[in-house]
């Protein structure tokens, strides 16, 4: 059943909030929906519960943390269809993708769950014995951006739990009412305190990460936001994990089969309407194949539907907010005034709704804003390189690295190429795959520290070492 009522859980309690603001449709453009806009008050409430549920959280055996996180992943593809609806009525994206966003929340919280957490004897001298162990921190923030909700914030659940954790979770202010409802859903699967999941509009952010109560802080989000989260974490030294913004160029190198390939291009760079931090930016085409690729990349852009995620057969929808709406407007803005080629799309659309066409730029200077800057909209420029060096130059010049990827045929080749990319995470002949079990992170200004694998369990630890000399023999 839907709903329009949505309320915080804190402490395992529906707190409704003292105060709401307004979500909208973004295929409307209207509000269908009021959140809780939390208060000071009501995050110090949630702070206080995670603070109060860490000792008996941390002394729960691993078996059982995960089995509850296996417990959430359950409750949340009970009601798969209620929150898929829900994502795509407040974020916009087709219902299939909507249903991709939840589920793959919870396959993230089940797989999680089969982390180990190391245990390092580094000595086992006649001396001496030293083991590195790792343990839980305490209170973490949670803090997600709006373009996937759930699945960015299972990354940091999962692991934050398993490891022994207690969380206040917080949505980003466009998309909270998907999180909110899994708060509803899940009280009463994990002990009181131990998830809290809080709503607010832009003041609540700062608020979090400047808590005293908070000890780490898990981001993701823009690169400008993160400095400023990185900054009001110093105050305390709360510990960071940062999952910034990318400009990920693509290299297709002359031996790719044109037509294979252009469907798996486009969609590395439009799938959720271009809103990915590792989608597609920048593509560069080798010259030799820049003609046909162009030409089969833009007939299959002619083929794809631009509509309300909750139509049937919609596959891009709307851009999520009208921020961003406004900033995307503006880069195609800026490529009209400097004369830059439109290959397609460029106007703006006249239907109610924050929607932008797809639209593609023929070979703009490397100086241009959409090449050099994130533009998180379906707008991509396609740019001709003649020579590999050059272009590992040109995709390496950015202040960002988050991902990259290379289309070829000789995979030998890719795979030495990959070696000399300054990104986090390089694809060969795919896209913006990732897994549960391998670490994702930015080089550069895209973040710091990882998520997913070992590693991203022991960002939310830390480490303690005991040293214990033994016994030595009367001499
Ligand atoms: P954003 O930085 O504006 O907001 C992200 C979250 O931070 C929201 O919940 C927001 O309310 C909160 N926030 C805003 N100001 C804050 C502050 N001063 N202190 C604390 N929290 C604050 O980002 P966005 O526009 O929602 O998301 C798009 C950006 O996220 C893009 O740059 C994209 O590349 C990046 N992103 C990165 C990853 C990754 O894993 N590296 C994944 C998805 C998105």
């Amino acid at each position: 059943m839907s709903s329009t009522h949505f309320s915080m859980t804190i402490n395992g309690q529906a707190i409704n909030g003292t105060e709401t603001f307004a979500v909208e449709n973004p295929a409307t453009g209207k509000a269908f929906a009021n959140a809780p806009d939390c208060t000071r008050a009501e995050l110090d409430a949630a702070v206080a519960a995670g603070r109060a549920a860490f000792p008996g959280w941390k002394a729960t055996p691993i078996a059982k943390r995960r089995e509850l996180l296996n417990a959430m992943a359950g409750v949340i593809m009970q009601n798969l269809p209620e929150l898929s609806r829900l994502l795509t009525q407040e974020q916009g994206k087709p219902h299939p993708d909507a249903e991709g966003d939840v589920g793959g929340g919870a396959f993230w919280l089940m797989e999680s769950s089969k982390h180990e957490i190391p245990e390092h004897v580094s000595e086992d001298s006649a001396e001496r014995h030293a083991v590195t162990r790792y343990g839980p921190i305490g209170v973490v923030a949670a803090i997600v951006p709006w373009n996937f909700p759930i699945i960015l914030a299972a990354f940091k659940l999962g692991p934050a739990l398993l490891a022994g954790n207690t969380v206040v979770l917080k949505p980003a202010p466009t998309t909270p009412l998907t999180t909110l409802r899994i708060g509803e859903l899940l009280r009463g699967v994990l002990p009181d305190g131990v998830l809290n999941v809080i709503s607010g509009s832009d003041r609540l952010g700062p608020w979090l990460t400047a808590h005293p109560g908070v000890d780490k802080v898990s981001f993701t989000g823009s690169t400008q936001t993160g400095k400023k989260v990185m900054e009001s974490a110093a105050h305390s030294l709360k510990r960071v994990t940062l999952e910034l913004g990318g400009n990920d160029p693509a290299i297709v190198m002359p031996d790719v089969d044109v037509e294979k390939v252009a469907e798996d291009l486009f969609w590395a760079a439009f799938r959720n309407t271009g809103q990915i931090c590792i989608a597609t930016k920048r593509m560069y085409i080798h010259e030799d194949v820049y003609e046909p690729l162009k030409a089969a990349f833009v007939a299959y852009a002619k083929t794809v539907k631009v509509g309300d995620g909750a139509e049937q057969g919609t596959q891009i929808g709307p851009i999520q907010n009208s921020a961003q709406y406004k900033r995307v407007l503006e880069l195609i803005q800026d490529a009209k005034d400097n004369g830059y080629k439109f290959l397609i799309g460029g106007e703006a659309s006249d239907v109610p709704g924050y929607f932008v066409p797809i639209t593609i730029l023929d070979n703009p200077p490397e100086n241009a804003r959409i090449v050099q800057e994130e533009q998180f909209g379906p707008v991509l420029p396609l740019l001709k390189f003649d020579n590999l060096d050059e272009v590992v130059g040109r995709a390496n010049d950015s202040e960002y690295g988050l991902g990259a990827s290379i289309w070829s045929s000789d995979i030998a080749r890719a795979q030495e190429i990959a070696t000399s990319l300054q990104a986090g995470t390089v694809w060969i002949n795919e896209s913006q795959h990732l897994s549960p079990h391998a670490s994702f992170g930015g080089f550069k200004q895209s973040g710091i520290g990882v998520e997913g694998g070992q590693e991203g369990v022991l960002e939310f630890c830390q480490a303690q070492t005991v040293f214990t000399r033994k016994p030595q023999p009367a001499t």
